[in-house]
């Protein structure tokens, strides 16, 4: 993560600057407001700013006059059964704002989820920074034989040393043509007096998607929850993934009853189609079901197993 000096005495400005309100805060989130979480290698995740807590869920479930809190194994037992019974709305009621720095190709597949307010750097009037996603050599994997979409083992010796210098080669040539054709040098003058140089709009098309953006995301926690449970995920891709365990970090530290209801009943739980119950059912009865004899495909056989923890996954 590379923040210049001038960002950093930026982000130390806010986090001394402390503000009275009668709006509920939450101390372990306040703790982290403004601070840049490393992403990736050049990527962060900072948390802007957030309205509510735990106790607002509460509050609008309870539709109270007051804070609606009562003892706390009281909410969190509230909270727990609004999370199972996929009662969603009180957590709208709570809203956080993210400062996000990621690959283009990750923004590709956050920008997907379009329920959040998004405002990303302007490459049109900005001249983006010279950072590329490299990936580090453990990320560096072969294309899964068995999923589509997936990866498989770990490139090794001369292949991964080629593929990663292919990677660094083209992103720094594409760059170097990129401020080549915008003929202009960091402080604004001409590198080149004699042109004119490109529009930024344009010289912008020719960079690799492993180039650097940014933007503020803003979203509820509901809506949070659901990026969250496909993005946290372990089917996500590992590039994505990262970003959504930094911000699983401060939902803990924001709404801990929250957190820890996610995690019970969607992050860490699995959902059983009605045939995959009915096959559970037989074999707890004692009866020796094979897939072949149980009406699953394979892949569904295979997934049932890998949930129950028959099967690695
Ligand atoms: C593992 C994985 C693989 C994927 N592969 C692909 C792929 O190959 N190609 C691809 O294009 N995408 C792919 N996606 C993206 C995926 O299809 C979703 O677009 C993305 O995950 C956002 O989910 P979402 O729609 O639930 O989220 P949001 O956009 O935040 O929407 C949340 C919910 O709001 C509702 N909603 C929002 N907007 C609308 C609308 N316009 N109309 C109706 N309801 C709406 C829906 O109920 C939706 O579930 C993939 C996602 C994952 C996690």
């Amino acid at each position: 993560m590379s923040l210049t000096e001038e960002q950093s005495a930026e982000i130390a400005a806010l986090r001394a600057a402390t503000s009275p309100t009668r709006r509920a805060t939450v101390a372990a989130l306040e703790a982290m407001l403004y601070e840049a979480r490393p992403v990736l290698d050049h990527g962060f995740v900072r948390v802007i700013d957030y309205m509510g807590d735990d106790a607002a869920v509460v509050q609008a479930a309870r539709v109270s006059y007051g804070r609606g809190t009562r003892k706390v194994s009281e909410d969190a037992g509230l909270i727990r059964y609004l999370m199972r019974h996929r009662h969603s709305t009180p957590f709208e009621m709570c809203e956080i704002k993210y400062h996000v720095k990621l690959p283009i190709f990750v923004a590709r597949q956050w920008i997907r989820h379009r329920t959040a307010n998004v405002n990303e750097i302007s490459a049109r009037y900005s001249i983006l920074d010279r950072e590329f996603y490299i990936p580090a050599p453990e990320h560096l994997a072969a294309q899964s034989a068995v999923n589509r979409q997936g990866r498989g083992a770990v490139l090794a010796g001369d292949e991964a040393t080629e593929v990663l210098a292919v990677l660094r080669d083209d992103a720094m040539r594409t760059y170097d043509h990129y401020a080549e054709m915008l003929n202009e040098a960091p402080d604004g003058t001409a590198i080149d007096p004699a042109r004119q140089g490109l529009a930024r709009e344009l010289a912008r098309m020719n960079l690799t998607l492993n180039t650097y953006t940014q933007w503020y995301w803003k979203t509820d926690l509901h809506n949070l929850l659901n990026f969250l449970s496909l993005r946290a995920d372990a089917h996500a891709q590992h590039e994505i993934r990262v970003y959504a365990e930094a911000m699983l970090e401060s939902l803990r530290a924001w709404v801990p009853l929250t957190c820890a209801a996610f995690e019970e009943y969607r992050h860490g739980a699995v959902t059983l189609s009605a045939s995959m119950v009915a096959v559970l059912r037989r074999m707890l009865a004692g009866e020796a079901v094979d897939q072949p004899g149980s009406g699953l495909s394979k892949r569904e056989w295979q997934e049932m197993m890998v949930a129950v923890g028959r099967q690695a996954a």
